[in-house]
């Protein structure tokens, strides 16, 4: 037996292998490299109707499998780990057991792979074939419905403006996982939550993502939290920070239109101990538009630096 085989029986050998990822039947001998599941063969033929683009199936016992194909099963780390992503929200009743006809099977099998509907929330995962054949380990890529381009912000009643927050980056992060930790960003106002993408393996993470939060008159701080991705339980924490946004609420009011203004600097966030503050953040009048540069020391948590900058954004 090659190795890759070998490393393949080992893992279908772990107990959460041992029944089918998507209805619990009893020793599964079919698996999706695709998506890093053991599944029995009822299960199996759903995923066949599903494109191989989803879910590629093969048979543990029969099939040739690629090494790229093993690896990826490798790195899911079986169906508890894959099931933990795609049955984190699972309303209660709907997964269906090993009896359930073809029609529970398949509605169940394409909300969980196809349309996604049981992720956590904010989470889509893209599988890209491309990549797949590139790198086998980059195969799933995670990333935020907030993280594009555009950020557009979200309408709040009564909002008298919106900051856009530009993740810039974090150092010495803290390491959550083995060796490292798979960081995204949240940010946090009244009911909103917008979050970052996530980061592989990576303490030293560069975002550039901008994240927009509606600001209402009654604002309080900005609430910041790092996460780690984590495939197998909750998501560890890796630190958070309140982000005093009042200073530059009071520049932008006083303000107004930051246009006709030169380059100035019209406010300060200052460091002191109650605060995340690595050093002071000044709000200035950069090019006409106003911004706040903020590094702040994440909070409860042993290590951790996050850069980001803040501008206003007029109604
Ligand atoms: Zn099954």
């Amino acid at each position: 037996m090659s190795s890759g085989k070998k490393k393949l029986k080992d893992l279908l050998q772990q107990s959460d292998n041992r029944t089918c990822a998507d209805c619990g039947a009893h020793d599964p001998k079919w698996a999706s490299p695709t998506i890093g599941v053991f599944i029995c063969l009822k299960c199996c033929g759903v995923h066949r109707t599903l494109g191989p683009n989803v879910s590629k199936v093969l048979s543990v016992t029969i099939d040739e499998w690629a090494d790229e194909e093993i690896d990826a099963m490798i790195e899911v780390g079986g169906n508890s780990s894959a099931n933990s992503i795609y049955e984190a929200n699972v309303p209660e009743g709907v997964k269906p057991g090993p009896d359930a006809s073809i029609d529970q099977r398949t509605k169940f099998i394409r909300s969980k792979y196809e349309h996604q509907e049981f992720l956590q929330q904010g989470l889509k995962i893209s599988s890209n074939k491309t990549t797949l054949q590139a790198s086998p380990s980059k195969k799933l890529s995670f990333r935020a419905p907030s993280s594009s381009s555009a950020p557009k912000p979200e309408h709040v009643d009564g909002a008298i403006g919106h900051l856009k927050f530009t993740i810039l980056q974090g150092a010495n992060l803290a390491v959550r996982d083995m060796l490292s930790s798979d960081p995204y960003v949240v940010l946090m106002l009244a009911e909103q939550k917008v979050q970052t993408t996530i980061q592989r393996s990576n303490l030293n993470p560069i975002w550039n993502e901008e994240l927009m939060l509606s600001i209402p008159e009654d604002y309080g701080p900005v609430k910041l939290q790092v996460f780690d991705y984590d495939r197998f339980s909750a998501d560890d924490i890796m630190g958070e920070a309140e982000i005093d946004i009042q200073p530059m609420m009071t520049s932008a009011m006083a303000y107004g239109d930051a246009s006709m203004f030169g380059d100035m600097q019209i406010g300060k966030w200052l460091k002191s101990p109650d605060n995340a503050l690595l050093e002071d953040s000044t709000v200035d009048i950069v090019d006409g538009k106003i911004k706040q540069e903020v590094s702040l020391q994440l909070q409860n948590v042993e290590s951790g630096i996050l850069y980001l900058e803040i501008e206003w954004i007029a109604p």
